[in-house]
């Protein structure tokens, strides 16, 4: 059956890249050698890791002080290695709160250094973007660009006195950026790169040895900046796959493009939710939406049920919301086809038509 793929991470893939990826798993390059087993340092993969490198430096049009580099652990890991990495005991950094994931890097970078909530949507249920002002002095600014669980969305990155620290997780490559505003970058692959397994740090060079505590090698910037990410084995076959999805994103001709076909997408559905006298958006405000993972409810909780099995029927998979939210949520990431979209909304239409 043609299946339709809202999973909001792991997620889908560019069809093309995980055909690609399963030649490369029986016979890479025709050496009659999967790249499941073959050396890190071997030359096969130097070329695959050096090209993912330079195809993220070239389609997010990276200037020369900014280091991108392959790392382990998840976003997750970020949330506390960022701090341990960049702030002193006695420096202060700022945090905007937008929901479970800024929840979470907020808890753990309060051990490494004095930490400010500059603000939060919590008392909304972070079913918005809040008002905030770029500090005057501090470190970093840290924010989530993209609000995977709730479906809220930075559009807009200020600039300013201070470096923004951004984990990109869910909407990482989905639309230019204006790099220069930004100290530090993470994003994990699996919810538009590629398996789980890598997650991407793109570094400026100066936010680099600035602070005095000792960290772990493994757990140092500079390893990685110092090794090309090779310090230790990388997680070899995240970093092919992801070299595929990097490539399928140049073809399709960059984020610029990218871009287009995400507001395309998102405009389809969120147009239908509005009109759709069955569904209502989570996100009241248009310019607070996520194009990357809608979220939704029915207005008769008595007809969920029967929706989700008609979706099931028509091989739509993982538009359940997230267990703390409840409702639904798509995820539409650069690998959707907008043809899978649309199977969605016209079930939603035609579903209002029978049962509204
Ligand atoms: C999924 C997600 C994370 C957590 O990623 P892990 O790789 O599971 O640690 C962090 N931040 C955002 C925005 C996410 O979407």
């Amino acid at each position: 059956m043609k299946m339709h793929n809202f999973y909001a991470g792991p997620a889908i893939l560019p069809k093309e890249v995980i055909k690609e990826a399963a030649k490369g798993a029986l016979n890479f390059n025709q050496s009659d050698l999967s790249i499941l087993e073959i050396s890190h340092r071997s030359k096969d993969f130097t070329e695959v890791i050096e090209s993912a490198e330079a195809l993220i430096k070239e389609l997010l049009h990276l200037p020369k002080n900014y280091h991108v580099l392959f790392t382990t652990g998840g976003a997750s890991t970020q949330f506390f290695m960022t701090p341990m990495n960049l702030l002193n005991d006695n420096e202060t950094a700022y945090y905007v709160n937008t929901g479970t994931w800024s929840t979470k890097a907020i808890a753990e970078a309060k051990s490494f250094g004095n930490l400010v909530e500059l603000a939060s949507s919590e008392d909304k249920g972070f079913n918005y973007i809040p008002k905030y002002k770029m500090p005057s002095s501090g470190k970093y600014l840290h924010l989530t660009s993209n609000n995977t669980i709730y479906g809220t969305q930075f559009h807009h990155f200020p600039k300013g006195n201070l470096p923004i620290v951004c984990d990109m997780s869910s909407d990482f490559l989905s639309r230019p950026i204006d790099v220069e505003k930004f100290g530090l970058i993470y994003a994990g692959a699996q919810k538009n790169l590629g398996p789980a397994g890598v997650t991407v740090v793109i570094v400026r060079e100066d936010m680099l040895g600035t602070v005095r505590r000792q960290i772990p090698t493994l757990l140092d910037y500079r390893t990685f900046v110092k090794k090309g990410s090779m310090f230790n084995t990388p997680p070899v076959f995240p970093i092919y796959v992801s070299m595929l999805t990097l490539k399928w994103i140049k073809a399709k001709g960059g984020v610029e493009k990218i871009e287009r076909m995400n507001k395309s997408k998102a405009k389809l559905l969120y147009g239908e939710l509005d009109k759709n006298p069955l569904f209502v958006p989570n996100i009241p405000n248009k310019r607070d939406r996520s194009l990357m993972n809608v979220t939704f409810q029915m207005t008769n909780p008595k007809l969920v049920e029967s929706f989700l099995a008609e979706a099931g029927k028509n091989g739509i998979v993982g538009i359940k919301g997230h267990r703390s939210v409840g409702g639904f949520r798509a995820s539409i990431y650069n690998a959707m086809p907008r043809s899978s979209v649309k199977v969605l909304t016209e079930l939603m239409s035609d579903f209002a038509q029978r049962k509204g």
